[in-house]
């Protein structure tokens, strides 16, 4: 238990600084076939019962069907393919296919109203490095930080009247 306890701790102390937005994840750090940050639970699809209890009764080998995202049947070996490109998205030779609701820079789901068509993730760190607010994710970076400034600024008169 001890042990387990330590690698938790481990993982949760490597993967914080990402999740809080300390540190960018990047997209060369992508070579999983997931749709969310490794760090995030995410589903598993499963088959469907009856389809699984079809499998089963069927019993052993038999032929696959391979089929494509759009659900079109294709030979093996593309099938194969694909699964590769899937897996190591950056080194596929043709850019892989990108939907409208993805975030520009990670294949995170992008926040619908976010003034730059990114996540949140990416969103915050945007907003960090260039110092942007973001209504649709109600991030407030440069309005926080101008309050700062003129709440800084204040303090430094009253200092010099003092
Ligand atoms: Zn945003
Ligand atoms: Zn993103």
């Amino acid at each position: 238990m001890e042990a387990f306890r330590a690698v938790t701790c481990a993982l949760r102390d490597r993967y914080l600084p990402y999740h809080e937005g300390r540190l960018m994840w990047r997209k060369e750090q992508i070579d999983y076939n997931l749709k969310l940050p490794p760090w995030l639970c995410q589903p598993y699809v499963r088959e469907p019962p009856n389809e699984h209890m079809h499998n089963v009764e069927e019993g052993s080998p038999r032929k696959r069907k391979y089929e494509d995202e759009d659900g079109n049947e294709i030979s093996r070996k593309r099938s194969k393919k694909l699964k590769r490109i899937a897996r190591r998205p950056n080194k596929a030779t043709s850019a892989p296919k990108r939907s409208s609701d993805r975030c520009h820079d990670c294949p995170n789901p992008l926040g619908f109203k976010c003034e730059y068509k990114l996540c949140r993730q990416c969103c915050r760190t945007k907003c960090y490095v260039e110092n942007l607010d973001c209504t649709g994710h109600r991030n407030l970076t440069k309005t926080r930080r101008q309050i700062a400034k003129e709440y800084e600024a204040k303090r430094k008169d009253i200092q010099n009247v003092i």
